[in-house]
């Protein structure tokens, strides 16, 4: 099968090429390296099932060409991480939108199955926990920037939403909560990474607010696997899912487990929102995946634990630094 991963030098997109590479298929992955790295996907250049367009997703005439050669489409292409999204408002509103409306424009025009990686975050602030994908999606006002991502994501969800009403493209819908693992940067805001990084170097791990905030984390492998059974299952054509985790932790005790793990002498330090992002900042108190759907529809349960994924994380940064990991990962 030729399948195309918009996004897919990025994070979860390099681990969605490796996957579906190995399964046999033939992987075009599109990006502008924006945020998506180019070491993430070095080790497939060259493979003969890889191929490498190097484009901005609001290239219409690019995307249409990648879009009619393929057979699937994953649209992964998107602005991430809260920093980038509090420092660059627009560039956050024009990628999710316009990028999207020229996938799913093309999609249309060649009648290809899509999935598109919505966020937890259209959630928003809701309090009815855990997250249901029929649940109100419950946003702050427009002067918080934070919530341009998920009132964009959300309005590509009705996009698609809409092509499937109006003309049933095959579109599937799924929303990723707080995906970590190996390749992710902490430069965008994202904590695990950020508070293995600081632990590694023994420096005070960084909690925002009072560190009684809680998510659920989800390792990218668990993710990614969970993508490619939902793109070929008939039932998910036209249906929303949550994809994640539901271990529910603070961010006070993941900084205390980092910390065990990882063996650090580092502290925990405590920094108020303000001054972590700005004055206009909103966090969210609890997040937490309601799974029942996805378990019902492919019997979908992650394969790691929490402590699994600081252990592998850990590790990666390790490597990356040219030590030895002291703790092997427990899976594969
Ligand atoms: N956070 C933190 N320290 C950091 C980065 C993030 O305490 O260095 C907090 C952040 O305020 C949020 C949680 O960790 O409450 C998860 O943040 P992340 O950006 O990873 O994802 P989010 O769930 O906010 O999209």
């Amino acid at each position: 099968m030729r399948v195309l991963i918009t996004g897919g030098a990025g994070f979860i997109g390099s681990h969605l090429a490796d996957v579906l590479v190995a399964q046999g298929n033939h992987v075009t992955v599109l990006d502008d390296f924006s945020t998506g790295r180019h070491e993430n996907i070095a080790h497939l250049e060259g493979h003969p099932l890889f191929n490498l367009v190097y484009a901005d997703i609001g290239e219409e005439a690019i995307v249409r060409d990648c879009v009619a050669a393929a057979d699937r489409v994953f649209h992964l292409a998107s602005a991430v991480g809260v920093r980038l999204i509090v420092e660059q408002p627009v560039r956050t509103i024009e990628t999710i939108v316009h990028g999207t409306s020229v996938v799913m424009k093309a999609c249309s025009r060649y009648r290809k199955p899509v999935l598109l990686t919505s966020t937890s975050e259209v959630y928003g602030k809701s309090t009815k926990v855990p997250f249901s994908e029929e649940d109100d999606l419950v946003i702050g006002p427009s002067y918080r920037r934070r919530w341009a991502y998920a009132c964009s994501k959300a309005l590509d969800e009705f996009l698609a939403m809409a092509y499937w009403h109006h003309s049933r493209m095959p579109v599937v819908i799924v929303r990723l909560f707080n995906t970590v693992g190996p390749r992710q940067t902490g430069q965008y805001g994202m904590v695990l990474p950020r508070f293995v990084q600081q632990a590694l170097k023994d420096e005070p791990l960084t909690v925002y607010g009072d560190g009684s905030q809680t998510r659920c984390f989800c390792h990218v492998k668990d993710a990614v696997g969970a993508l490619v059974r939902l793109m070929e299952l008939p039932e998910a054509r036209g249906e929303v899912f949550n994809v994640g985790s539901d271990e529910e932790v603070s961010i006070r005790e993941l900084a205390e487990r980092v910390i065990r793990i990882t063996g650090s002498q580092s502290s925990i330090k405590y920094i108020p929102f303000e001054e972590a992002y700005g004055a206009d900042f909103e966090d969210m108190q609890r997040r937490v995946a309601d799974l029942s759907k996805i378990r019902q529809a492919i019997g979908y349960k992650p394969r790691f634990s929490l402590d699994d994924i600081i252990g592998d994380v850990a590790d990666h940064y390790t490597r990356k630094s040219g030590k030895v990991p002291q703790r092997a990962s427990s899976r594969g």
